[in-house]
């Protein structure tokens, strides 16, 4: 009944929509939100459909906690939550995902309740006026296929637009987006982008933002551990990280892992990093595994030999499988790196082997 009435009053060409209210996504909706209806409550015709927001998360914590955070402020305004994201494709025109890898996005795009199905419930004219902005970190040919998919059946229009800047930049709207997609949905999608974002760059066809993103993150893996071997060693031979880090900053080893997220604490003493705060609040290390994955997967489909990635990929890998670094910022690897100097990491790995030897009476065999 509350679907129907809301399909009635809701002007769809000029709802946003967004999936996926997470570590990122809460903060880029609520700049959606804030900057989409600041300034213009109260001035629409009561008697006509007026635009909504309306939100979805699989996780419902996630979804009431965006709603009891913003609702408030926009008494009489439609924030609307969606039982699926179907719900949302029916009554928004514009829509934004961002959802962790592209198992989740095929399933929002694709799968049962999804946002095809949604629209598959529409007329052509809503179909075609619809706008899908995906700006998850996946895989770069599965986005293609889902975005044909989506134009192929349906005639809607799908960029991707994955992007760079971190937690701090979402809930500050100062993110980077790279584009693929037509030009046309670019520019249509342009005006929400730069609610959300600093920076929004066309990079080519469907495809090519997601080829930017996985070329930077494999270039900020392969630096952050060149780094991070550098801080380590200079420790070993009795340099402060302070001395060092300010001269690497001004020397030609400089790069965004020494001067903005220098992986060892105390290094950047008026750059607060989160090396500072026991690794947290940053990117985080399973994070970076995934999208050395996405790296090394182009890579192979392309044929380009990628020798460095390979070794940076493995050492996240382990990173992503330890319960005491998977979820800290992968600047961790630092003290990653620390600890097997010290032995520490290969003595605790040793301490559970006993353990686990002596529990199972496998002593005798080890
Ligand atoms: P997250 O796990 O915090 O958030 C993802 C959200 O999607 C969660 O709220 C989850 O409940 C929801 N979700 C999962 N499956 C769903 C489904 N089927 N339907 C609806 N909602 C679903 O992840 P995040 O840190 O916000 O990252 C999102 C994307 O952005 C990832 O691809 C990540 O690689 C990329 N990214 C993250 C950062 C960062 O610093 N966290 C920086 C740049 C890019």
């Amino acid at each position: 009944m509350r679907a129907t009435l809301l399909l009635r009053t809701v002007d769809r060409a000029n709802t946003l929509g967004f999936i996926g209210l997470g570590a990122m996504g809460r903060g880029m909706a609520a700049n959606l939100l804030n900057k989409t209806f600041a300034g213009t409550q109260g001035q629409y015709d009561p008697s006509k459909p007026k635009p909504a927001f309306v939100v979805y998360d699989a996780y419902a914590p996630a979804l009431n906690k965006f709603l009891s955070e913003h609702t408030r402020a926009y008494a009489g305004r439609d924030i609307v939550p969606a039982s699926s994201p179907a719900g949302v494709a029916r009554l928004a025109g514009t829509i934004v995902t961002m959802l962790p890898s592209s198992k989740e996005v095929d399933e929002v795009y694709l799968g049962e309740n999804g946002l095809k199905e949604g629209l598959e419930s529409l007329s052509d004219e809503k179909r075609a006026e619809t706008l899908f902005i995906d700006c998850t970190t996946g895989d770069r040919e599965e986005a293609i296929q889902v975005a044909e998919t989506i134009k192929h059946d349906l005639g809607a229009s799908m960029i991707d637009a994955p992007v760079s800047g971190g937690v701090v930049g979402a809930e500050k709207g100062t993110l980077s987006f790279m584009v693929g997609g037509p030009e046309e949905a670019f520019q249509r999608a342009e005006p929400h982008l730069a609610k959300m974002g600093a920076r929004y760059i066309h990079c080519g066809e469907s495809g090519h933002g997601l080829a930017v993103k996985i070329c930077n993150n494999l270039l900020l893996g392969i630096s952050m551990i060149g780094t991070a071997e550098a801080m380590l060693l200079g420790r070993s031979l009795g340099l402060s990280p302070d001395l060092l880090a300010s001269i690497i900053n001004t020397s030609t080893g400089r790069c965004w892992s020494s001067e903005t997220n220098n992986p060892a604490p105390k290094a950047t003493p008026t750059v607060p990093t989160p090396a500072d705060r026991g690794y947290t609040g940053g990117f985080l290390s399973k994070l970076m595994s995934k999208d050395l994955g996405l790296a090394l997967t182009s890579a192979e489909q392309s044929g380009t030999p990628l020798p460095l990635g390979k070794l940076t990929q493995t050492l996240y890998q382990r990173l992503a499988a330890h319960d005491e670094f998977k979820d800290k910022d992968f600047s961790v690897i630092y003290e990653y790196l620390r600890q097997a100097q010290e032995g520490g990491f290969a003595k605790k790995m040793e301490g559970k082997a006993k353990a686990k030897a002596a529990a199972g009476g496998l002593g005798a065999k080890q």
